[in-house]
């Protein structure tokens, strides 16, 4: 990577829109001058003086300051920029990268909390992140959590204790796409003294966490920021301390737990930012369309950017409707052999998309979440929180005409009696 650089944008205060905040990063260019960065696939790095080891190694000398990087787990420069690249679009002073989404949430997570803490997080999470909060730390870390209807303010601080430090959410619920209340949620949790931590993997760019006052920004990169489910990758988003201690040579759980990102697939997840606005608007454009369609046929859908949904107003303020309101829309079929016959279908006789659980990838994946993304949960959350047995989450791709799309559903929905 060359040190000088041509052309470095500079603006006195940064941008509020994320995208022009990305355009304003500065370019690294490869080794040659190419457009693109070269990837640094060294794991560790040469010292030149032997004299500033011992600061180097106590992290008193880092790659911004005078000294070097040091390992690659600590620090690898083209992970580094990949990070940046996720502070810049979240609004953030610091971000580093992960092997996972949930390598991401677990390092931001133990980095905030200690042995007795608590957390008070939202019933309708992640299926992977709700067995983490509710069996793993307990009985790993001795760290417990509360689970409430995260839409339910009251509940929120009633469940905050004087050991809470944590107050979790997803920015769009996961897979009953509710819109998580981050004004509010920020204001509970900063009376208590604890931290908002926001999983945006849903919302990349449609949602910006920290301008309504998250404190830590996680993400599966795995899902529409990588956009080809080639990859498993997560960030963590934050302040330059909280980042940097995560890095700690003691208890840092990037450093001590190890979910290191390769700087292979940091590179290649860096090229694909650049058109994530481009794919994000697309995957909205045509969720919105088919959920628009799909309501005014009578067939049960769920999507935020429909007027009817109850969060479609919170959306809108506190979203960014420019990058539309997520490609992800549910449709309830009733019960589950429906639920199968109609992915059955789009898959294997219309071609519509692919029965595969995940997001955000170019073409459409559906997945029935009570049998699959959500099977985590008891069958008592999954009544209480909602997730009915035959509900289909589809993330809506973008490959194909819409209406060659659209004609492929309704055929579908149609032969499994859905639609008359
Ligand atoms: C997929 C996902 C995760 C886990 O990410 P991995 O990259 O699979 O580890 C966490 N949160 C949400 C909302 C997800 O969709």
């Amino acid at each position: 990577m060359k040190s000088e650089t041509p052309s470095q944008p500079s603006t006195a205060t940064p941008p509020s829109d994320p995208v022009e905040r990305l355009a304003a990063l500065r370019h690294e260019f490869g080794e040659h001058g190419g457009v693109n960065m070269s990837i640094e696939a060294s794991t560790t790095f040469t010292v030149m003086e032997a004299g500033t080891m011992p600061e180097i190694f106590q992290g008193r000398l880092g790659p911004d300051d005078g000294g070097c990087f040091l390992y690659g787990r600590h620090f690898n420069p083209t992970v580094y920029v990949l990070g940046r690249q996720l502070a810049a679009m979240e609004g953030a002073e610091a971000g580093y990268c992960t092997a996972s989404g949930l390598g991401a949430i677990s390092s931001a997570l133990l980095g905030l909390l200690d042995q007795g803490d608590h957390v008070v997080a939202s019933d309708t999470l992640y299926g992977g992140t709700w067995a983490m909060l509710a069996e793993f730390f307990p009985r790993k870390c001795g760290i417990t959590t509360t689970f409430v209807d995260i839409q339910d303010a009251d509940a929120v601080a009633a469940a905050c204790t004087d050991r809470t430090r944590v107050i979790y959410a997803e920015s769009l619920s996961n897979p009953t796409l509710r819109v998580a209340n981050l004004p509010i949620l920020a204001q509970i949790a900063h009376a208590h003294d604890a931290k908002l931590v926001v999983d945006n993997t849903f919302t990349p760019l449609a949602i910006t966490p920290m301008d309504h006052g998250a404190d830590v920004v996680v993400h599966s990169l795995t899902k529409f920021v990588n956009g080809a489910s080639d990859f498993i990758a997560g960030a963590v988003c934050g302040t330059a301390p909280f980042v940097g201690s995560l890095m700690d040579l003691h208890v840092g759980p990037l450093m001590i737990l190890g979910p290191t990102m390769d700087p292979q697939v940091a590179h290649s997840i860096s090229l694909r930012i650049p058109h994530l606005p481009i794919r994000m608007i697309e995957h909205a454009r045509r969720a919105k369309l088919f959920a628009e369609r799909l309501q005014s046929a009578g067939v049960v859908v769920s999507y935020p950017g429909l007027s009817e949904h109850p969060d479609h107003e919170l959306f809108h303020r506190i979203g960014r409707p420019e990058y539309g309101f997520g490609g992800l829309l549910t449709i309830d079929a009733g019960d589950r052999a429906r639920a199968e016959a109609l992915m059955d279908d789009l898959q294997n006789t219309e071609g519509f998309g692919f029965m595969a659980v995940s997001l955000g990838y170019f073409d459409t994946l559906m997945s029935c979440s009570a049998s699959s993304t959500s099977s985590e949960l008891s069958d008592e959350a999954l009544r209480s929180t909602g997730i009915a047995p035959g509900l289909v989450r589809m993330s809506i791709g973008f490959t194909g005409s819409s209406e060659q799309r659209w004609g492929q559903l309704e055929r579908s929905l149609r032969r499994t009696g859905l639609l008359s």
